[in-house]
């Protein structure tokens, strides 16, 4: 599979998004909200760059394919969450591709009045946005590419990765097999 960004540059760019955070909310109670899976790697990451007091909490989003549909219906879960009032909230997701499952778990935790609420990711898809959101700190603008490592997978595997690779169907054989006999 083709390395994308290695390993080297996605720990500098953590670094450096760590040190931006840490000076935007310096003094202000931080919750840090990642949506797993996929943000899982980052969150670890992030947070040991964050030089001020934090809180984590996770929430949950999945989108299903319809057995007769392409249409992902996007099935969500913060039940893992705290009190959010007076708290600033960055929520983090690994990839920004249409924005859809950004846009849905922002308008939920806004729901829970939070002192404030900002979105990181670390990939920006800029080619496939259709929500009016942009996420407001971001790692690497991709291109459409099917990318995984670094907490994104395929079927469930290549978390792992330490870098983020495009992901190539003929490197995959036996996990292209059992998504066949799906
Ligand atoms: P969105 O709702 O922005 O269209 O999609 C966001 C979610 O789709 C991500 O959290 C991730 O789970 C999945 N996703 C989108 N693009 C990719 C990709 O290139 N690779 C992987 N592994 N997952 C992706
Ligand atoms: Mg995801
Ligand atoms: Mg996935």
């Amino acid at each position: 599979m083709q390395v994308l960004l290695s390993k080297a540059e996605i720990q500098q760019r953590v670094r450096e998004l760590g040190a931006e955070i840490s000076h935007r909310y310096a003094g202000e109670p931080l919750t840090v909200v990642a949506i797993l899976t996929g943000s899982v790697i980052l969150v670890a990451d992030l947070m040991r760059e964050l030089s001020i007091p934090h809180e984590v909490a996770f929430v949950r989003a999945s989108s299903y394919r319809g057995a007769t549909t392409s249409a992902h219906a996007l099935v969500t879960d913060l039940m893992g969450l705290p009190d959010l009032s007076h708290r600033h909230v960055l929520l983090v997701d690994d990839i920004f591709d249409t924005g859809r499952t950004l846009e849905r778990i922002s308008k939920e935790v806004q729901l829970l009045s939070p002192a404030s609420l900002r979105t990181l990711v670390l990939l920006w898809k800029t080619a496939r946005r259709d929500v009016d959101l942009k996420p407001d700190f971001f790692g690497f603008q991709i291109p459409d590419e099917f990318v995984v490592g670094y907490g994104l997978d395929f079927n469930g595997q290549y978390r792992h990765l330490p870098e983020i690779c495009i992901f190539d169907e003929k490197s995959a054989p036996t996990l292209i097999a059992s998504v066949g006999s799906e």
